[in-house]
């Protein structure tokens, strides 16, 4: 067990600003930052594997789950329930992990309120057309869900303004090196270096 705790932090995006590539790449380069894994009642999609990209359950399942308490935040997004397990987010925290919740603005919120030392970032896409086009070019999705997904992105967007930090997600590897940025300086915060370098503080300070 590491002696100091993680950092916790809320990734929220409109569906295909490129929010699961971005967070992907980010944790392959950094190895102490883990991301959660959300329970879902949206039907699974082709190449999406149960327990990795979320705990995929019935919505009688996911709603006794939420009856015993087992759910952090949850929400209602596009017609599907989302939640997050408040036992994995406490234990990997514990364990010394950065966390990274993808959740949309309304579990934001709800976990600013827990947590307000929650860091938050919201990815946009460059343009309108842009999203639509990544949408389309994901190819998981049927047309009508993405034509909700975008009548539903203006309003997910609007909420900005609520986040610590903002990512343009127009050149990739641009973003990513943003994204890595917010991490990297939170990571040299005074307080995070200090409950890391306890040691070394002792024998400077002796
Ligand atoms: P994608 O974001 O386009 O890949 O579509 P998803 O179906 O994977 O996610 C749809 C929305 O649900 C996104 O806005 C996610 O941020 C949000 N979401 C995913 N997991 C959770 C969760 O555990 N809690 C909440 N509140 N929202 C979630
Ligand atoms: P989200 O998780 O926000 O819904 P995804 O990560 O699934 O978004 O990305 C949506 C699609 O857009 C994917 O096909 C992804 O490869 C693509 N994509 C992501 N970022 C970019 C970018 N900067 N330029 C072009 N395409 C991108
Ligand atoms: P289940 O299939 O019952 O949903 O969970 C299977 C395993 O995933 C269990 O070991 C459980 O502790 C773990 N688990 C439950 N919720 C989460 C979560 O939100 N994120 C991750 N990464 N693992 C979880």
């Amino acid at each position: 067990m590491s002696a100091h705790t993680g950092t916790l932090y809320i990734v929220s995006a409109p569906s295909g600003a490129g929010k699961t590539s971005l967070v992907k790449a980010l944790i392959e380069a950094m190895p102490q930052v883990q991301v959660s894994v959300s329970h879902t009642t949206r039907a699974i999609r082709p190449g999406e594997v149960d327990g990795v990209n979320y705990h995929f359950v019935n919505r009688e399942d996911f709603l006794a789950r939420l009856e015993h308490g087992d759910f952090i935040e949850h929400a209602e997004v596009f017609g599907n329930l989302y939640g997050t397990s408040q036992r994995w987010l406490e234990q990997t925290l514990a364990a010394g992990f950065d966390l990274i919740l993808e959740i949309d603005w309304q579990g934001a919120q709800q976990v600013r309120r827990l947590l307000p030392e929650a860091q938050s970032i919201f990815i946009l896409p460059p343009t309108q057309e842009a999203l639509r086009q990544r949408l389309t070019s994901r190819g998981q999705d049927s047309d009508e869900i993405i034509e909700r997904r975008m009548r539903e992105a203006v309003s997910e967007m609007c909420h900005y303004v609520e986040y610590d930090y903002l990512v343009i997600n127009d050149d990739f590897a641009h973003a990513l090196d943003d994204l890595k940025a917010i991490f990297r300086a939170n990571q040299l915060r005074q307080e995070t270096q200090h409950a890391r370098f306890t040691g070394l503080f002792q024998q400077l300070l002796a």
